[in-house]
């Protein structure tokens, strides 16, 4: 196996940790500053945390018809292509819903103990409700519709920051990592980028943890297990079934799916948490190489994701 030095800065952003690796060193300052103004940007555009992001601004102004910047249009296009690809499973119509199941603010700042709090189930409004074009960057929230990209947005932010870090960087690659929503841009490590699957980002890189390799395109995973609250007892997260309006009970703590784009990883992984068993065979028929991990801790691998030990896997899907 061959060792090479990388470059690696550690930093905060979107209410995530962000990783930025680079495969050389000299270039990492210059791909972290690239890196940073893309985060910037999809802050100002899409966060549902920030009273003055175009986003927030766009949901206080329903029934009108807005034109958005190319970065919020990029951003609502990758959700609802999510919601059409996934039948609806992945939805930015959850906005009301992660509100009113707790999270609803920056989720540092949430308590992770409280007292109890009335749930109510109802369906989302659904993303059809939403009027939008491409075309005019147009787009008409209906009233009581709340719009909610954290799931596509950060994976986007992510897929961009790589992108442009590996513009500015004249040679190698570069990795962006925002809170476990991994992609790769420009020329990989000789090995591919290896990649750890946990249950939390957060986790320490350890060999006795399973780990994947890829050339290009992105990871990205979704579970319940870390961005959890608890209210009088009751365990919430803030992964939404979208049929119910309340955090999903699903079979799956982690589900982590290797894709072409970070985005596409991310509507998969999502998705399969809402999905419950029914992701194995949507998993497949999208040829989505994936890792699921039950509540009780069974590893599922699926449509090419590597048995443990073996590990070589080039995402070249969709
Ligand atoms: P992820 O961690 O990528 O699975 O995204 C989860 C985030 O997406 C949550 O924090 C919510 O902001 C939002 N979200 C929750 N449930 C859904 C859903 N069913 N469809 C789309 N976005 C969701
Ligand atoms: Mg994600």
């Amino acid at each position: 196996m061959t060792t090479s030095v990388l470059g690696i800065a550690d930093d905060r952003a979107l209410g995530s940790a962000v990783r930025v690796i680079v495969t050389r060193p000299a270039s990492l300052a210059a791909a972290k500053a690239a890196v940073d103004d893309v985060l910037a940007a999809i802050d100002v555009a899409a966060s549902r945390f920030r009273p003055d992001s175009e986003l927030s601004l766009l949901n206080a102004r329903p029934d009108q018809v807005i034109k958005v910047s190319p970065l919020l249009a990029r951003a609502i296009s990758a959700a609802l292509r999510g919601a059409e690809l996934t039948n609806g499973a992945v939805d930015p119509t959850v906005g009301s819903a992660v509100r009113l199941s707790g999270y609803d603010s920056d989720f540092g700042s949430i308590a992770r103990n409280g007292v109890a709090m009335d749930l109510v189930a109802h369906r989302v409004p659904g993303w059809r409700a939403i009027r939008f074009s491409e075309a005019t960057r147009t787009v008409v929230i209906p009233r009581g519709v709340e719009l909610d990209l954290g799931a596509t947005g950060k994976a986007l932010a992510a897929d961009l920051a790589a992108e442009a870090a590996a513009n500015i960087v004249s040679d190698g690659g570069v990795l962006v990592s925002l809170g476990g929503d991994i992609a790769v841009a420009g020329e990989a490590p000789a090995d591919g980028w290896a990649i750890q699957a946990s249950d939390d980002s957060a986790a320490a890189i350890s060999d006795s943890e399973e780990t994947i390799s890829i050339a290009s395109g992105g990871v990205a995973t979704s579970g319940t297990t870390v961005r959890r609250w608890v209210r009088a007892g009751v365990v919430l997260h803030h992964i939404i079934d979208p049929a119910t309006g309340m955090p999903v009970r699903s079979m799956w703590r982690t589900a982590t799916v290797a894709a072409g784009t970070c985005v596409d990883a991310n509507i998969a992984s999502t998705a399969a948490i809402v999905m419950g068993e029914w992701a194995i065979g949507w998993l497949r028929t999208q040829r989505m190489p994936a890792r699921l991990v039950e509540v009780g801790g069974r590893v599922h691998r699926i449509a090419g994701w590597p048995d443990w030990a073996e590990s070589k896997l080039n995402p070249t899907i969709l």
